[in-house]
């Protein structure tokens, strides 16, 4: 039997609704929520934990993350050796969770290996949702080699975020092996990227063949394709081939927006990716040609949110960055505050990234039966959306699982 108790005398935050609810006690047993109820609970050999003054909500999702990237620069990333990598993960999936994201849907890179260290809980950090290696073309977002490398790229070690595949029967085999390692979803490079040196932004990466067949592997097992994409175009292609996670979005126009909806989509904007590489990525070995590129996603970013909003284009929670600019995690949300209300955001990071899960009646909601996973808030984040974005002042408790990985309330009540 696990640690039981019910968490009492704060508010609750109803994600659906967008509000705070009085008087509503939570109880938590072997890791999963087992009550919650309008009034007392009472239930022999569970603590009672005093919450007032503060605000219950669920545990929030990051949906687009690469924690095994320790590095900015991917290619000198993928030479290190894989057991370094996994302990530096390790310590990114750690500070994560001391900031209140519990799950983590991992965007190329994290394994089976690391998904299984959390679950065992031999390593202490969110839930992980994974992909493996992300499949990307010859010349496509993580094809790293300088232009004149022709050495093939050998994918193996655990640093490498991608692996190439060009073709539809290499590309097929390719997801079926990444399905067989454990994916939880498949990741394809669609469009041109930031961080890799021979793709400008607007290129399209992989025929619509090449798309079309990944989808398919990925459906035939009863997952879905996310694709990295930022330019109109390539968002619409991707949608008319299938994809169902539209991740970045920044240069997205409004029909396409219109038909991703319809189409079932779900964006996942992840705009303090470039404000961490405009502000650090140069000291931190992000090239020349690199940072040229940042400006022409960033400002277009914080537009795209109004665009997919007023679309109807549901928006998850993403932060995508890399290495040493992890610590920028949490200015997502302020970022996120220039367009959107914090009852928006706080839904894209709990309900919205729940679904590019898979575990929406699991993770994101405050539910019997759902995964005890909570953050404590020092106030209302409906009204002060800075409390999360600054969780060593906003967060004061995180618990995944109904295990306590952060406790500043010093409020048990016997
Ligand atoms: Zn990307
Ligand atoms: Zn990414």
């Amino acid at each position: 039997m696990g640690d039981s108790f019910i968490l009492t005398g704060g508010k609750v935050l109803d994600v659906d609704a967008g509000i705070l609810r009085d008087g509503v006690e939570v109880l938590v047993e072997d890791g999963r929520i087992t009550g919650v109820a309008g009034g007392r609970i009472e239930r022999d050999g569970a603590r009672r934990i005093d919450l007032v003054g503060r605000t219950l909500m669920p545990g929030l999702i990051d949906a687009h993350v690469h924690v095994i990237a320790t590095l900015v620069d991917l290619a000198k990333n993928a030479e290190l050796p894989s057991s370094l990598v996994a302990l530096r993960a390790r310590k990114i999936m750690a500070e994560m969770l001391g900031r209140g994201f519990t799950t983590l849907r991992d965007l190329a890179g994290a394994d089976l290996g690391l998904k299984m260290a959390v679950d065992e809980g031999l390593i202490e950090g969110p839930r992980l949702v994974i992909c493996g290696k992300a499949l990307s073309q010859t010349v496509g977002h993580c094809d790293y080699r300088g232009r004149n490398d022709r050495r093939p790229l050998h994918d193996g070690s655990l640093g490498s975020l991608g692996r190439i595949a060009d073709g539809v029967d290499p590309v097929r085999r390719a997801a079926r092996e990444e399905i067989k390692a454990g994916a939880d979803f498949i990741k394809i490079m669609a469009n041109g990227g930031v961080a890799s040196p021979n793709d400008p932004i607007h290129v399209l990466q992989y025929s619509r063949e090449e798309i079309r067949a990944i989808v398919e592997e990925a459906e035939n097992y009863g997952l879905y394709v996310s694709a990295h994409t930022y330019t109109d175009a390539s968002i619409r292609r991707a949608v008319e081939c299938g994809v169902h996670s539209l991740e970045h979005c920044n240069l997205i126009g409004a029909d396409t927006a219109c038909l991703a909806a319809e189409k079932g989509a779900i964006a996942c904007p992840t705009l303090v990716a470039y404000e961490g590489l405009a502000l650090e990525g140069a000291a931190f070995g992000l090239s020349a040609d690199s940072q040229a590129k940042i400006e022409t996603v960033r400002s277009a970013g914080i537009e795209s949110l109004a665009v997919m909003r007023d679309a109807g284009l549901p928006m998850a929670f993403g932060s995508d960055l890399l290495g040493q600019l992890h610590k920028y995690q949490s200015m997502e949300f302020k970022i996120r505050a220039r367009i959107l209300s914090p009852r928006e955001i706080i839904h894209s990071a709990t309900r919205v990234s729940a679904k590019l899960c898979r575990m929406e009646d699991e993770i994101g909601v405050i539910a019997e039966g759902a995964h005890a996973d909570f953050v404590v808030v020092n106030g209302d984040p409906l009204v002060d959306i800075s409390l999360l974005a600054e969780p060593d002042r906003g967060i004061a408790a995180v618990i995944k699982g109904g295990k306590f990985f952060k406790d500043e309330l010093g409020s048990v009540v016997a």
